[in-house]
């Protein structure tokens, strides 16, 4: 592979292993965007995609798309923690470590602490910054941008994107030590992206993360001269006193009736659990508001206490529990 490394490291018996990037446009310029995805190597969506994204600019700097320009310096990494994509596992398969609760990092620390390091390195010169995660392997969200405490700025640049949500929340501990946190300090505009669910590649929520992407190469002016998509839907803002997660109130097999994207009346069937043993139907699952179905459990054996959706409402509602880092999607 002739990529760039972001990291090289060793293996106790096997050969050495990179964490390979692309670098493309002007070489000389500071990178005006840096994307990043597989920081948890089960999300296949945000890999598989920045991987088609490297291709397509890589195509255009080329000059294979007659009429485009690839004006700045794009940074991509595809997946970071390529070893756990490669076993199948979230975590860095060597330690059990989650590399997004490592940041800032340290260069001269455990694998993950410089792994978490180099990429802060490598992403920091770059104005527009995006972090591209799934949910896990039980919930799946509508692919959605999340902007934690944004200045103004973030939050316009936010809808350039044209995701159906932009999903303010408040800042907490867990997220203290992800990759989106230690950007803040940084400068620059910084956004997490979430789409699909983990351990899968969802085609539509792939095509619809893809076509976000370079509508928003597109509106920054970072990629000129490719057609305007014509995908984009309306994009619904909602603050952090606009969500409303379901929580299970019984165990059971549940079963999903809802895609995510829906707008839900109040009192619409979200799913339906069933008795594990006897087969009874022990609970219909409605929208308690209405408002955009932003998330939904794919998961059927439910427990008490689990997640089952997440509306986002029009309106500010009383306030709940924040259940957006339920399950380590981020
Ligand atoms: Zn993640």
């Amino acid at each position: 592979m002739n990529a760039p490394a972001l990291l090289r490291m060793t293996a106790p018996l096997r050969e050495d292993f990179d964490i390979p990037y692309h670098d493309l446009g002007h070489p000389e310029r500071a990178p005006k965007l840096a994307l990043v995805a597989g920081i948890h190597g089960d999300e296949l969506n945000g890999v598989f995609v920045l991987a088609r994204l490297a291709n397509f600019l890589t195509r255009v700097a080329a000059g294979a798309h007659p009429g485009q320009t690839l004006c700045e310096r794009v940074i991509i990494i595809p997946c970071v923690n390529v070893l756990g994509l490669n076993t199948r596992s979230r975590r860095w398969p060597f330690d059990g470590t989650d590399i997004n609760r490592m940041f800032p990092g340290y260069d001269a620390g455990e694998t993950t602490q410089r792994i978490a390091h180099a990429v802060l390195e490598l992403t920091r010169p770059a104005h527009y910054r995006v972090d591209i995660h799934s949910s896990n392997l039980d919930f799946e969200e509508l692919p959605q941008v999340r902007l934690y405490e944004p200045n103004d700025v973030e939050r316009a640049t936010a809808h350039r994107f044209g995701l159906p949500a932009v999903i303010e929340l408040r800042m907490n501990t867990v997220f203290t030590s992800t990759l989106g946190h230690a950007w803040r300090v940084c400068g620059g505009e910084n956004f997490v992206l979430q789409a699909g669910r983990a351990g899968v590649v969802q085609a539509a929520h792939s095509e619809r993360l893809f076509q976000a992407l370079v509508a928003f190469l597109q509106r920054t002016e970072i990629l000129r001269g490719a057609p305007l998509s014509d995908v984009d839907e309306d994009v619904h803002h909602f603050g952090p006193r606009q969500a409303v997660p379901l929580i299970s109130t019984t165990a059971g097999f549940f079963v999903s009736r809802a895609e995510v994207g829906r707008w839900l009346q109040a009192g619409d069937v979200i799913g339906l659990v069933y008795d594990g043993f006897d087969g009874e139907l022990r609970q219909e699952v409605r929208a308690p508001v209405p408002g955009l179905l932003s998330g939904v459990r794919r998961q059927p054996l439910l427990f008490e206490g689990d997640l089952i959706a997440r509306i986002h409402s029009r309106q500010v509602v009383p306030d709940s529990v924040d259940t957006h880092l339920q399950g380590q999607g981020q």
